[in-house]
C-alpha cells in the first residue's frame, strides 16, 4: 500500500509561502508584478526511493485569514481511497472534504489527512495563518488592496478619488472616445457614511438578503477606496452594449478590471455588475484577465461575511 509520508530531508521540502502580506506598494494599487502561484501541490510528488511512500512536496503553508489553498493528492497516490481531512485547531484553519484549506484567524497549526485505516496512510502539513491586515486596517494581499464581504476598510478611511486611476479613467475614455465609444463615471469614490445611507436604504427596500447581492455593507465597499467606479448604466443589459462590450475588451489596458464578472457571483459575493470596474495598475490587471479569473480566485481569497461564517 502506499503511503504519504513526510519528507525528512530539507532538500525535498519545498516551503510554500504561496500568498504573502506583502508590503503595501507606494498607494496599494497593486504593482507587486510576481505571478501569484497557484495553490495546488504538483501532481509530481516526489519519491523517497521507497517504493511505498510518496513524499508531498509541500509541508509548510502560508494563508492569510480569509485566504484559503487547494492541497491536491492524486487519487492515485492513496490508492483511490476517501481522504478524511482534519485540523488540529479549526478556529485557526478549517479543512473541507476536497483538501480546501481555510485561514480563519491568526496562528499556527496542523492540517493532516488520512486514508485507508489511517496508520500507514497520512500526510500533515503545517499552516501558518497570517493576519494581512496593516495598521490603518487595510488587507493587502500579494500587494493588492482587498475589499469585498471578508475584508472591510475602516469607517474613518476616507482618501477620495485616487488620483492615478483616475487619470488611467481619463486615458482609457479618450482611447474609447477614439473609438466612437462613450463613456462615463455615474459613481466614484463613496465614503463609509454614503454607503451605510445606501445599504440601509436597500435594506429597508428589500430586505437584507437581497441588498447584499447587489449593495455593499459600510466598510465592504470597494468605492471607498476610491479605486472603484461605476460607469454608464447599472443594468445588466450594459454588458451587451457597445460601451460595455468595448469595457470588457480594453479596461485591463488601462489598469482596470470588470470587478464582477457574469457567473461569478458565488465567488465574488455580487450579481454581475458589468459597469463596475476597479484600478489595479496595467500589469496586474492585466495578469488578472488573461487568466479569467475573478480577483477573489486569482488572489485565494473568500467573499463572505464573518458573522454567515467562512466557508468550510
Ligand atoms: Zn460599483
Amino acid at each position: 500500500m502506499k503511503k504519504i509520508v513526510i519528507a525528512a530531508t530539507a532538500a525535498l521540502l519545498v516551503s510554500a509561502t504561496l500568498v504573502s502580506c506583502a508590503e503595501e506598494q507606494k498607494n496599494g494599487l497593486g504593482r507587486d508584478t510576481t505571478p501569484v502561484q497557484n495553490g495546488s501541490v504538483p501532481d509530481t510528488s516526489a519519491s523517497t526511493g521507497d517504493s511505498d511512500g510518496i513524499v508531498m512536496e509541500e509541508q509548510n503553508a502560508s494563508i492569510p485569514v480569509g485566504g484559503y489553498k487547494d492541497i491536491s493528492v492524486p487519487a492515485s497516490a492513496v490508492n483511490n481511497q476517501t481522504i478524511r481531512w482534519s485540523s488540529s485547531d479549526e478556529s485557526i484553519a478549517s479543512v473541507d472534504n476536497s483538501g480546501r484549506i481555510y485561514g480563519n484567524k491568526a496562528g499556527d497549526c496542523v492540517i493532516s489527512a488520512d486514508f485507508d485505516g489511517g496508520e500507514n496512510g497520512f500526510f500533515i502539513m503545517n499552516v501558518t495563518v497570517s493576519d494581512c491586515t496593516n495598521a490603518q486596517g487595510l488587507t493587502y494581499i500579494n500587494g493588492v488592496l482587498v475589499v469585498n464581504k471578508t475584508y472591510s476598510l475602516p469607517s474613518n478611511y476616507n482618501p477620495g478619488v485616487d488620483d492615478e486611476a483616475n487619470a488611467a479613467l481619463q486615458k482609457m475614455f479618450h482611447a474609447a472616445k477614439a473609438d466612437g465609444i462613450v463613456l462615463e463615471i455615474v459613481s466614484g469614490f463613496r465614503s463609509y457614511d454614503r454607503q451605510s445611507t445606501l445599504y440601509n436604504n436597500y435594506v429597508s427596500r428589500d430586505g437584507v438578503a437581497a441588498a447584499d447581492r447587489y449593495s455593499a455593507r459600510a466598510g465592504h465597499s470597494e468605492h471607498q477606496t476610491g479605486l472603484a467606479f461605476d460607469l454608464n448604466s447599472l443594468e445588466e443589459s450594459f454588458g451587451e452594449t457597445k460601451e460595455g462590450k468595448w469595457l470588457k475588451a480594453h479596461c485591463h489596458e488601462y489598469g482596470f478590471i470588470i470587478r464582477y464578472p457574469k457567473e461569478k457571483e458565488e465567488i465574488t459575493g455580487y450579481m454581475y455588475e458589468p459597469w463596475h470596474v476597479r484600478y489595479l495598475g496595467e500589469a496586474v490587471a492585466k495578469s488578472v484577465a488573461e487568466s479569467g479569473l475573478c480577483l477573489e480566485e486569482y488572489l485565494n481569497v473568500t467573499s463572505a461575511y464573518r458573522e454567515i461564517g467562512i466557508k468550510g
